[in-house]
């Protein structure tokens, strides 16, 4: 397969509203590491200037945080016609990364600390609920074993065998609870969904929710990898095998963070990255 036959572009979901906590972060790794194989890549900002076939036209889409305030924007944009683009799009399969605030507006609701519950889109079956303003945020960096049945046996086999583990952070008020949705992950440190049920994010067809910032991308390599590729065989139906890369810099950032937070590391580090 001669790579530079082959496109992404990649959807950022209101680039200015939603990109707390340095989000934009999985938008460059995903670009760049598609640039890095020679692919082409471009980046599709999807915001109040876009239409629904804008959002209909990319191959993979990304999402970050925001606070309540901007949610709000963002939901009140996000209707009829573009709401429909995005439910066939993650329906159907298209990969994507959604982030703590991203994945609240894809469930059935989020209610804020403080004002009215803006309604989601309903992608995904599950609800956020921010307990109150007085109430303590779920702060702090956050280990996950991913359990999501496909996902898990996709990464386990690109880590030749090991067992995926996600290194992030999390930063967020609200606390999800999952209905019918597979869980993305068990926690192995940290709040996750909701501090009481030890699950963290969702996972459907191929998008990915997670509370994890860091941004996780760039931290969990792998994870870029395997949005990379599913985006390929979607869009081209041509097997994809991507060149490794080096990952010794994210390799060591992982161990750096699971040695001081006394995670298991003989086990953790027999991912390769
Ligand atoms: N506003 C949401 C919350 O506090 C999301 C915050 C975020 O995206 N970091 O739960």
């Amino acid at each position: 397969m001669n790579n530079q036959q082959f496109e992404l572009s990649i959807g950022w979901l209101y680039p200015t509203l939603m990109s707390t906590y340095g989000d934009r972060g999985n938008v460059i790794v995903i670009e760049r590491r598609t640039q890095w194989r020679g692919y082409g890549v471009k980046v599709v900002p999807l915001d109040q200037n876009s239409t629904a076939d804008d959002i209909k036209s990319v191959d993979i889409i990304v999402g970050g945080g925001a606070q309540d305030r901007q949610q709000e924007i963002v939901m009140r944009d996000l209707q009829g016609a573009k709401a429909d683009a995005m439910r066939e799009k993650l329906d159907n399969g298209t990969p994507g990364v959604f982030t703590c605030g991203s994945p609240q507006l894809l469930g059935h609701y989020y209610e804020p600390g403080a004002g009215q519950r803006i309604e989601g889109l309903g992608i995904l079956d599950l609800v956020s609920v921010h307990p109150g303003e007085n109430t303590r945020r779920c702060i702090g960096n956050l280990v996950i074993e991913v359990t999501a049945a496909k996902l898990a046996q996709d990464l386990k086999e690109m880590l030749d065998g090991a067992t995926p583990y996600l290194v992030g952070f999390e930063n967020h008020g609200g606390r999800t609870k999952l209905g019918k949705v597979e869980a993305l992950g068990k926690v192995v440190y940290g709040l996750g969904n909701n501090g009481e049920d030890g699950t963290e994010g969702a996972f459907y067809q191929n998008a990915i929710a997670t509370y994890s910032h860091g941004p996780l991308l760039p931290k969990n390599p792998v994870v870029a990898d395997w949005l990379i590729q599913t985006a390929l065989r979607n869009k081209y139906d041509v097997p994809v095998s991507l060149t490794p890369l080096d990952d010794t810099l994210a390799m060591q950032g992982r161990s750096a963070m699971l040695k001081r937070l006394d995670v298991d590391v003989s086990k953790v580090q027999m991912a390769k990255v």
